[in-house]
């Protein structure tokens, strides 16, 4: 156990420095802040999302898998399956179900006064991966929980995907310009940096779409795939939040106790919104 947790965190940092390397060789999106206080304020959430993380989440995801596979308990371990069977369906199950609570996430005005931490950020880039509120890891403890006690998960299982999950959060939030063709292959199969940038958009039915990730199918399944909006014309962020001071430290601390702004509209109080013109391709089309 504690050779795996060693070498899948060497994975996710080996990961982390390559794609921190490829935003600054090719940027995707042109970034409005200044990098220090913003790398700082992203850097004290992330570490407080880790340690959060370290001590809930994941002993007791594990706790629940080891529970499950010791006594034959949940979906899959109820079904006659091998064990690469096993683990494959596990995977993608682990990755529908995370959908549907991220989705929750942005559709609970109670959940979203802390997920809205995360997608408050003004620019986008590898350092907001992991950027979110402890309390929002903390009640997500719950979810993890049932996740992996229901479907019965393995603890390989759940170990495979939580690799899996980092490295694929790292690389759609990381802020590198892939040849537009590559980028939309692999599309088909994962989520990749300009679909989640679109989730990342000051224009909220764009930030209301694009849930899934690690495989970009689930969108594509629960028509909630957004891809035609152009990089150049996203603006990052969310509009009621975008004033400097809205992203330090503590007033981020505190915004799910205080009193919500409306967040789809810019501080002058107009509504954010996209005009888009007549010819524009299928939301299915990933756009440059
Ligand atoms: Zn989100």
């Amino acid at each position: 156990m504690t050779f795996q947790f060693s070498a899948s965190a060497w994975v996710v940092l080996a990961i982390f420095l390559l794609l921190f390397c490829l935003e600054a060789w090719r940027p995707l999106r042109r970034p409005k802040r200044a990098w220090g206080p913003r790398w700082a304020v992203n850097v004290a959430f992330t570490a407080l999302a880790l340690v959060t993380g370290s001590l809930t989440v994941r002993p007791v995801a594990l706790g629940a898998a080891a529970w499950t596979e010791a006594r034959g308990f949940g979906l899959l371990e109820v079904l006659p399956l091998p064990f690469w069977a096993q683990l494959a369906a596990g995977i993608l199950l682990m990755d529908l179900t995370f959908y549907y609570w991220h989705r929750l996430n942005h559709t609970r005005p109670l959940l979203w006064r802390f997920h809205n931490v995360h997608h408050l950020d003004p620019d986008l880039d590898v350092s907001t991966s992991f950027r979110f509120h402890f309390g929002e890891i903390l009640y997500s403890t719950l979810f993890r929980l049932l996740q992996a006690g229901l479907l019965g998960v393995l603890p390989a299982t759940y170990l495979t995907y939580e690799v899996l999950f980092n490295c694929a959060t790292m690389f759609q939030h990381s802020n590198i310009r892939l040849p537009v063709r590559l980028e939309r292959l692999v599309n088909k199969v994962l989520v990749t940096p300009r679909m989640h940038g679109v989730h990342h958009s000051a224009v909220g039915r764009e930030t209301n779409s694009n849930y899934s990730v690690v495989f970009s199918l689930w969108d594509r399944l629960h028509r909630s795939l957004r891809l035609n909006i152009k990089q150049a014309d996203l603006v990052i962020g969310v509009p009621g939040y975008l004033l400097p001071r809205d992203n330090r430290l503590f007033p981020l601390l505190a915004l799910p106790f205080t009193r919500q702004r409306r967040y789809w509209r810019w501080p002058s109080g107009k509504a954010s919104q996209r005009l888009t013109p007549a010819a524009t391709p299928p939301p299915s089309w990933l756009l440059e």
